[in-house]
C-alpha cells in the first residue's frame, strides 16, 4: 500500500499542508510521519475515487469575492499595492503621526481608505451591516472593540462597559458566536507589566489591580450569564503572565459546561507549547475546559527589540519556520484533544489552515463542530474566510470597531504586517487581480 506514488499522490492532493509533513520528516523520527500519513489514507482512498479532493479551493476567487462590487475590488487593490511597500507605509506612518499631533484633518482619508477596508463601523450598530454581509457567505462576525494604549480608570470602565455590550449583542444574534476583548484596554500597560513581574505595588497601584481584576470577572461573568464564549487577545510577552492568571481563574470558575473564557496563544514564542499543555493539565486536575485561540503573533519586532535592548534571550521563535513548525504541531495536539478543548485556529496562512481541514475530515468530525473555529481578520483573507465557508466550516471574521482615532494602532498594524516582501499583501493582491482579470473575461 505504501508505495512511492500513493505517497506522491498524498503530497499532491495536499501541497500545503504537506509542508507541515515535510518539516516533520527533519525533525520527528520517520515513524510517527508513518503514522500520520496513515491516519491520510481514508481520506486518500475517496479522494482518489473521486478524482479530486473535497477541501476547500483556496484558489477560488469567484466564492472569494462573491459580494463586493467591482467598485469594492478595485479600491482594495489600490489600497494592498500601497501597503505593499515598506517605505510608503513608514512614510505614511509618519505623516499621520505628525498630522494627529498637528490635528491636520486626515480623519477623512484614513475613513476612506484603511479605516474602511479593515474596520466594521464606530458602534455596534453601525457594524449590523457588515455583520449581515458576512453572514450572506455563511461567515461569523467577532465584534472586538479596538481601543489599545489608554490610561485612565473612566476609559477603562467605558471599555468594560462597552464589551459587556457586545457579549449581549451576541446573545441575541446567531452571527455572533463570540466576544473579544485586549486587556490593555481595562488596564494601565505600566501596572500589568509590574504586577507580572512580581514587582512591589503601591497603595494606588493595589486598588486599581483590584478595579481591573473586577472588570475582568464582570466581562467573563456576562458571558457566562449570556452562554457567550469571550476570546482575551495575547499582546506582549512581559504582560502575559498575569492575563494568564487572571484568565486560569476565571477559566476555573465559568468553564464547567463550556468553554466560556478563551485565552490565546502566540506560537512565535518558544514556549507556548509547554504553556499549553500545561493549561491543558491544569484544565484538566481542576475539573474545567480549556479554551483557547492560536495566532502566530503581532509584536515580533518589539519583542526582539526589548530582549536586546535589556539583555535577555528573545522569547520570539528563531525563524519562521520554527513558528511554523509549532503552530502545526499545536493544531495537531489541539485536534487530539478536541473532547477538552474548544479552539480557534487564527490565521491568513494557507497550509495551516489546510492542515486543520483535513485533520477535523480525518477525524471524521463534523465540519461546523462546536468546539473547533476557523478564523480570519475583517478585510484580509476572504479567499481561505469564504471557501472555508462555503465547504461547511465554522468561520468567523475578527470584526474591529470604533473611531478612526481608537482605531489607529491596530490599523497601524495591518499596514505593517502587509508590507512585508513575501507577505500578506502580495497574496491579497494575487487573489484580487486574479477575480478582477476573471469578472472582465466573463463580460466580454
Ligand atoms: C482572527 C485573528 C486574531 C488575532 N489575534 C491576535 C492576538 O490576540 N494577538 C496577536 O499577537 N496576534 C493576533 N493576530 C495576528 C497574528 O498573530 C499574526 O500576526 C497574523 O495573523 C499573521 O500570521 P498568520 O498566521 O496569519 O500568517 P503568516 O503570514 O504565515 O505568518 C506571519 C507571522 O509569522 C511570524 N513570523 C514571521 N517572520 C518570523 C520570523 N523571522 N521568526 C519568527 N516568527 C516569524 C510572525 O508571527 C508573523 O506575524 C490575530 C490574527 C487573526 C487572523
Amino acid at each position: 500500500m505504501l508505495d512511492e506514488t500513493l505517497f506522491l499522490r498524498y503530497f499532491m492532493d495536499f501541497p500545503p499542508a504537506s509542508s507541515g509533513l515535510l518539516v516533520l520528516f527533519g525533525k520527528t523520527d520517520p515513524g510517527f510521519v508513518f503514522l500520520l500519513f496513515l491516519r491520510h489514507i481514508g481520506i486518500l482512498s475517496t479522494h482518489m475515487q473521486s478524482g479530486k479532493t473535497n477541501l476547500p479551493d483556496f484558489e477560488n476567487s469567484e466564492v472569494a469575492f462573491r459580494n463586493q462590487s467591482n467598485g469594492d475590488l478595485r479600491r482594495a487593490y489600490h489600497l494592498f499595492r500601497v501597503v505593499n511597500s515598506k517605505e510608503l507605509v513608514w512614510l505614511g506612518k509618519s505623516l499621520l503621526h505628525i498630522s494627529f499631533a498637528l490635528h491636520l484633518p486626515v480623519k477623512g482619508f484614513i475613513r476612506n481608505t484603511l479605516y474602511r477596508h479593515f474596520v466594521g463601523g464606530e458602534s455596534i450598530d453601525d457594524c449590523s451591516k457588515t455583520i449581515c454581509r458576512l453572514a450572506g457567505g455563511n461567515v461569523q462576525s467577532i465584534l472586538d472593540y479596538a481601543l489599545e494604549g489608554e490610561d485612565s480608570e473612566e476609559v477603562f470602565d467605558a471599555t468594560c462597559e462597552e464589551v459587556i455590550r457586545t457579549i449581549e449583542f451576541a446573545s441575541h444574534n446567531r452571527n455572533v458566536p463570540f466576544s473579544a476583548f485586549k486587556i490593555t484596554g481595562l488596564a494601565r500597560f505600566d501596572l500589568l507589566e509590574k504586577v507580572s513581574a512580581g514587582d512591589p505595588l503601591t497603595v494606588g497601584d493595589t486598588a486599581a489591580f483590584s478595579r481591573v481584576k473586577e472588570r475582568v470577572e464582570a466581562i467573563f461573568r456576562r458571558g457566562y450569564e449570556l452562554d457567550v464564549p469571550v476570546l482575551i487577545d495575547a499582546e506582549e510577552t512581559w504582560i502575559q503572565p498575569v492575563l494568564d492568571e487572571l484568565v486560569l481563574r476565571c477559566m476555573a470558575k465559568y468553564n464547567r459546561q463550556r468553554a466560556i473564557v478563551q485565552n490565546t496563544y502566540q506560537m512565535y514564542r518558544r514556549d507556548s507549547i509547554a504553556r499549553v499543555w500545561q493549561h491543558h493539565r491544569l484544565a484538566q486536575e481542576g475539573g474545567f475546559r480549556l479554551g483557547l485561540k492560536i495566532v502566530r503573533g503581532a509584536y515580533m519586532e518589539k519583542e526582539r527589540a526589548r530582549a536586546a535592548e535589556w539583555g535577555y534571550p528573545s522569547p520570539i521563535q528563531p525563524d519562521k519556520a520554527a513558528t511554523d513548525r509549532d503552530f502545526d504541531e499545536i493544531i495537531r495536539y489541539l485536534m487530539e484533544h478536541s473532547e477538552t478543548i474548544d479552539f480557534m485556529v487564527a490565521t491568513h496562512n494557507e497550509a495551516s489552515t489546510l492542515l486543520l481541514a483535513s485533520l477535523i475530515d480525518a477525524a471524521g468530525l463534523a465540519r461546523n463542530h462546536r468546539g473547533i473555529f476557523f478564523s480570519q481578520l475583517y478585510g484580509m483573507s476572504d479567499h481561505l474566510t469564504y471557501n472555508l465557508a462555503e465547504m461547511g466550516y465554522n468561520v468567523a471574521k475578527y470584526v474591529p470597531y470604533g473611531e478612526v482615532r481608537t482605531v489607529m494602532p491596530y490599523l497601524l498594524r495591518r499596514a505593517e504586517e502587509n508590507s512585508s516582501v513575501k507577505g500578506q499583501s502580495s497574496r491579497e493582491l494575487k487573489m484580487i487581480r486574479k477575480e478582477i482579470r476573471r469578472r472582465s473575461k466573463v463580460m466580454h
